[in-house]
């Protein structure tokens, strides 16, 4: 599973950072999202799945 965020679609609504905080931080300086690992472990998955299906922006895909 690969990770792959679009920063300048994010909004920094902050959904992804609550859903999933392992895989998501927030930029202090702009609120939008910063990926803490590009390819996140599978104990992750499910809950980037959800912060994907959460993201209010389509700012965050997945590639298998
Ligand atoms: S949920 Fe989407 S819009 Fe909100 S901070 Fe995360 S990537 Fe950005």
């Amino acid at each position: 599973m690969k990770l792959i965020v679009d920063r300048e679609r994010c909004i920094g609504a902050g959904m992804c950072v609550l859903t999933a905080p392992e895989a998501f931080d927030q930029d202090d300086a702009d609120g939008r999202v910063i990926p803490l690992d590009a390819t996140p472990s599978p104990e992750w998955e499910a809950a980037v799945r959800e912060a994907v299906q959460m993201c209010p922006s389509g700012a965050i895909t997945l590639a298998d």
